[in-house]
């Protein structure tokens, strides 16, 4: 076991032939540290060298290399931008090559001119190479068709694929042995994987695609099997942990005051969630429960009302956001509230409050003063001491780490915890990224809510059209957001800045009052701006993304969000949630004018957002559009740092082995059997830790 744990040294002390300190420093920026580290450094890709392959038999999406005749260049120009369009050709068949934007090929290239160019085959009616790097060669071979998978791995400067291939092969040669099987036999029967050692051996220096195929199919499932473990390894024992249950009175008449006062009727969902959660906290189960739903949707009153519970019961509850704007939203909103039933104790903390204030606070918070705790990632400082934290509420769970979410768990007696995303996703998958909870859906929005009138406006006709319409909306006293995807100014980007968004909107609306608000200020002056845009004193508000996390202004009606294909389905989606919020008809105007042919071509999506208001439906088609990664974000820990397993197309093995797992675990009574399983997760678990901080 000891031996095994070598995997996880640093490099330092192995001595690897052609690990120097000079490489290791090199290893390091490709965060290789560790032995483990180097031998799952796998290749970004493999570059099939394909010569003579038939070209009529390319397969859509093969990176191939390729020799040929060009002929019959040709230039087109799209809105003002050159696309360069050439026939390609040896003695098996024929094919288009496409440059976009790249004057240069008309100046180096000549019709007949030989070559061997490399790139991704797009097989449509026809069969293209979209920007193919290109040699140009003396004759084309005529050898046989041949086809070998030949490594590429991510680099840094100065670090060369040779070297690095041959430091990896050094290590397998002298530690290879450490690569015990950390998959249960079970599956390695069952699924005929090949070893860990033979996979990890051929991922780098592959015989055959079978090979490839098969040591590919072994490490992937090996991921699974490790990210599931540790997830539901985590879960099995909480609940194990949550059997022992606590006891409360179950005083109810303040939180029925609450709901009473309410001048609305919760929706079915949001009672089925607080019934679930009141019957949970009766029995003396600890909550550890997810509320996904839109935004809007209402999780806010379900949650302040699951806290007034257990605060009538004499405990304290703490609501965490990752944003101040938004916590101190919240702070203002469930004080107004709550003072409505004649409740007081609710306090606000984060990094902003300072010196006697702070002290104040930390005070009251200690010595159960303060009933109702509404703050940022401060409330997981080691310094605020809770005196008796009964349930702990964390909005927009997206933003934290499971590792933060644990430490902030701990802080409280009962161990309660509700998280709140904004992001619904399907069911499948939320098993898998938020493995270790319960999951409760609000998929009704509350009746009175209108749908957000969606167009996207894809020329300056349209924006023309737009700005009047804005301006006849100002008149009526409407305010509007406008979100650009980048802060400042930038001469390489044709992007649509903050800094120059509010620079044309104070020409275009030069009547009404335009405020610029982002990220780099301070949190002061991004108080004062929110306010005075609460307070109507500002008519349009300029912004990036900062505004996307729960801003509540009613009177904000109409969202303006320039370069819309910029972001994400969900990310438009969840800033639309930001209008339409009051009972007014609310408009968002997707600004995508752009003359860039790809970008033009993928604007499918934008249709989608005019179409649906369904966040549900929304991410499901975002989960078809793109790879998971990219809607999560980086920082999910637990799932970050996987690299072969893409929690969209994988989903399928993904529900094979958490079922496998469940059942494993009820068996073994949450025991895991291979030492070196055991080990991994460790592994993986230190890795998230690093990610979280
Ligand atoms: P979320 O946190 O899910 O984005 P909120 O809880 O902030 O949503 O609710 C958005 C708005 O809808 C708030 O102004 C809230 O008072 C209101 N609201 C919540 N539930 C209902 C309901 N059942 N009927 C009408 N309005 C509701
Ligand atoms: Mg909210």
């Amino acid at each position: 076991m000891k031996e095994y744990e070598r995997l996880f040294e640093n490099l330092e002390s192995l001595k690897i032939k052609g690990v120097a300190k000079k490489t290791l420093e090199k290893l390091n920026r490709l965060k290789i540290y560790t032995l483990y580290d180097l031998l799952y450094y796998f290749p970004k890709y493999y570059e099939k060298q394909i010569t003579n392959k038939d070209l009529t038999k390319l397969l859509d999406g093969e990176q191939v290399t390729l020799e040929g005749i060009i002929d019959d260049i040709s230039t087109r120009y799209i809105n003002g931008k050159i696309m360069i369009v050439s026939k390609f050709y040896n003695q098996t068949g024929i094919i288009e090559l496409i440059w976009f934007n790249n004057r240069y090929i008309m100046y180096n290239l000549k019709n007949k001119n030989k070559l061997k160019i490399t790139g991704k085959v797009k097989r449509t009616s026809k069969i293209q190479i979209i920007n193919p790097h290109y040699t140009k060669i003396r004759e084309i071979s005529n050898g046989n068709i041949s086809e070998t998978n030949k490594p590429v791995y991510s680099l840094t400067s100065g670090l060369k694929q040779e070297n690095l291939k041959k430091i990896i092969e050094n290590a397998i040669d002298k530690y290879g042995y450490l690569l015990q099987e950390n998959i249960p036999l079970e599956l390695v029967q069952k699924y005929n994987f090949l070893s860990r050692k033979e996979a990890i051996t051929l991922l780098h220096n592959p015989s055959s695609q079978q090979k490839l195929n098969e040591s590919y199919k072994r490490i992937l499932y090996e991921e699974i099997v490790i990210l599931e473990m540790y997830i539901l390894y985590n879960k099995y024992i909480n609940n194990v942990e949550n059997n022992k249950g606590y006891i409360i009175q179950n005083n109810m008449e303040m939180t029925k005051k609450y709901i009473k006062s309410l001048d609305f009727e919760l929706t079915v969902d949001q009672k089925k969630v607080v019934k679930k959660i009141f019957d949970e906290i009766k029995s003396g189960k600890n909550i550890n429960r997810l509320i996904q739903g839109d935004v809007g949707s209402g999780k806010t009153v379900v949650s302040v009302i699951c806290m007034l519970h257990l605060v009538e019961n004499g405990y304290q509850a703490a609501i965490m956001t990752p944003t101040e704007v938004l916590s101190y939203q919240h702070y203002e909103n469930i004080k107004k509230e709550l003072e409505k039933i004649g409740f007081e104790d609710v306090v606000f903390l984060s990094s902003s409050v300072k010196g006697k204030k702070r002290k104040e606070i930390l005070e009251k918070i200690k010595n159960n003063e303060a009933k109702i705790i509404v703050g940022t990632h401060s409330l997981i400082q080691d310094n605020v001491e809770f005196n008796n934290l009964g349930i702990i509420v964390i909005d927009e769970q997206h933003r934290f780490g499971v590792h933060q979410r644990e430490k902030l768990r701990e802080k409280s007696v009962l161990k309660n915890i509700i998280v709140m995303s904004a992001t619904p996703i399907p069911r499948s998958l939320a098993l898998t990224i938020y493995g270790d909870l319960d999951i409760s859906s609000i998929r009704h929005m509350p009746s009175n809510r209108k749908k957000v009138k969606t167009k996207w406006i894809k020329n300056k006709d349209e924006q023309e059209k737009m700005y009047n319409f804005i301006n006849s909306k100002l008149e009526e006293k409407m305010q509007v957001y406008v979100v650009s995807p980048r802060v400042f100014m930038d001469d390489k980007s044709t992007l649509k800045s903050a800094e120059e968004t509010f620079l044309e909107y104070k020409k275009q609306f030069s009547n009404y009052k335009v405020e610029l608000l982002h990220g780099k200020q301070n949190s002061k002056q991004k108080t004062e701006i929110l306010e005075k845009f609460e307070l109507g004193e500002i008519d349009i508000l300029v912004s990036t993304t900062v505004i996307e996390v729960g801003i509540n202004v009613v009177n904000a009606n109409i969202m303006v969000i320039r370069n819309a294909n910029r972001f994400g389905l969900s990310t438009l989606h969840q800033l639309r949630g930001r209008v339409g919020r009051g009972d007014k008809q609310a408009y968002c105007f997707l600004e995508e004018i752009s003359d860039d042919l790809e970008e033009i071509l993928s604007n499918k999506r934008l249709e989608i957002l005019e179409k649906t208001t369904d966040g549900f439906e929304i991410s499901e088609k975002d989960l078809e559009l793109r790879k998971s990664g990219e809607i999560f974000g980086e920082k999910q820990s637990g799932i970050s740092d996987l690299v072969f397993v893409d929690l969209v197309k994988h989903l399928k093995e993904i529900e094979e082995i958490r079922d496998y797992i469940t059942n494993y675990l009820d068996k073994t009574k949450g025991e895991i059997e291979n030492p070196y399983l055991i080990l991994d997760i460790k592994n993986k678990q230190r890795l998230n830790e690093k990610i979280d901080e």
